[in-house]
């Protein structure tokens, strides 16, 4: 749907209005609250979502959103802000507030610019996309607009862990995007994520006489010798947007001494799932498998200990085509949706969902994280029409 002459004249105003300067220092400080998620261990001391869930809170604020810090598990944040608009469909900006861990990483709370580029841990996944929103929000106070409809900003904690900021937000839209590091693809579907333990049990013995025991290693190394044509298997499948499905052997454990022939021996095994597949079906075709390699070890393949649901937009659902009339006014060559190889807490909103955001997986979760700054712009741009264009 193309907007109208009168829309597309405040869209143009909102756009010429971003300051590259303000949305630049704006991530350098979210940069500079260390948010890294504990992944069920203790909080970094001077740590947490809490840092960046009132950094939005404050700078929305000051702005006349009307916002929220909540508390959803103890020591645990979601920060949520809302600008009223004119009464139609409700359109949110989603991003996490958490980032994943530092070690071994020089300087990641620096927020260093570079050569058109912020640096530093959770750069482009995903404080730049938190940034343009809250830039997109001083550009809408700035020129005063109303909106058809509430826009929502929400920042939400856990997604690198278990996605409990997301499941804990209780709040719907008509339209969410979230701003993952999608290298300003537009991508309507993600995958998810199911791990698995294998636990081989075999019997100890001296190792000079192991006809007597049963080697647990020996038996999981049968076991996975399927894996690689259950990898083929899976490359056969394939989803329009997210191509086949993956899996990965992990981690081994076993074994206590080179002269005792083991007794136990753990793998975790993960499954990345399509839109349509559960954890528990990728586990029963998982023992399927295993069962079928054969071999004497005593096994047990246990359930996903670790879950993220993958997500697929419906076909011809509305915000597809605003995101992508507003990328493409925004310059963008390529407004094709496509699917986000990683995985996200998109499943969890209970609400339609696009990803859209500056930035590459490529760079997250490295040692050297950076964004671009061009792209943080577009992005913010590319989110400005979106509210304009929303429900309207
Ligand atoms: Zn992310």
């Amino acid at each position: 749907m193309e907007p109208s002459d009168g829309l597309r004249a405040v869209a143009d105003r909102c756009a010429a209005r971003i300051d590259r300067e303000r949305l630049t220092a704006t991530l350098s400080e979210l940069i500079s609250l260390p948010s890294v998620n504990p992944f069920g261990g203790e909080l970094g001391d001077g740590q947490g979502e809490l840092l960046v869930a009132r950094y939005l809170d404050d700078r929305l604020g000051r702005l006349g959103w009307d916002g929220d810090v909540v508390e959803y598990a103890p020591g645990r944040y979601n920060a949520v802000a809302r600008l009223a608009g004119g009464g139609g469909q409700v359109l949110m900006l989603a991003g996490h507030l958490d980032t994943v861990e530092t070690t071994g990483y020089p300087e990641p709370f620096a927020g260093a610019v570079r050569g058109g580029r912020v640096y530093g841990r959770g750069a482009c996944d995903m404080k730049a996309a938190l940034a343009c929103y809250v830039e997109a929000a001083e550009v809408l106070a700035a020129e005063a607009v109303e909106l058809p409809g509430d826009l929502v900003v929400a920042g939400v904690g856990d997604e690198e862990y278990r996605q409990e900021g997301a499941k804990a937000l209780g709040l719907r839209a008509d339209g969410v995007i979230i701003g993952e590091p999608t290298e300003l693809v537009i991508c309507h579907a993600t995958k998810g994520l199911a791990a698995y333990d294998l636990t081989v049990t075999g019997e100890a013995t001296h190792s000079s006489v192991p006809q007597h025991g049963s080697n647990a290693i020996l038996g999981a190394a049968a076991l996975l010798g399927s894996f690689g044509e259950y990898v083929r298997l899976l490359e056969r499948r394939g989803h329009p947007l997210l191509g086949p499905p993956t899996a990965n052997v992990g981690v081994i454990e076993g074994g206590v001494k080179p002269n005792i022939v083991p007794s136990s021996c753990t793998v975790q095994l993960s499954r990345r799932l399509l839109p349509g597949e559960t954890a528990a079906g990728a586990r029963e075709e998982l023992v399927g498998v295993l069962a079928g390699a054969g071999g004497s070890a005593r096994w047990s393949l246990g359930d996903s200990w670790w879950t993220v649901e993958p997500y697929e937009l419906p076909a011809g659902h509305p915000l597809g085509g605003v995101v992508a009339v507003a990328a493409e006014l925004s310059g963008l060559a390529d407004t094709v949706p496509r699917g986000f190889p990683g995985s996200s807490d998109a499943a969890y909103f209970g609400s339609p969902v696009v990803l859209f955001g500056p930035g590459s997986l490529a760079q997250a979760h490295s040692l050297d994280e950076w964004v671009p700054v061009e792209e943080m712009v577009t992005a913010t741009e590319v989110y400005l029409r979106s509210a304009l264009a929303f429900g309207g």
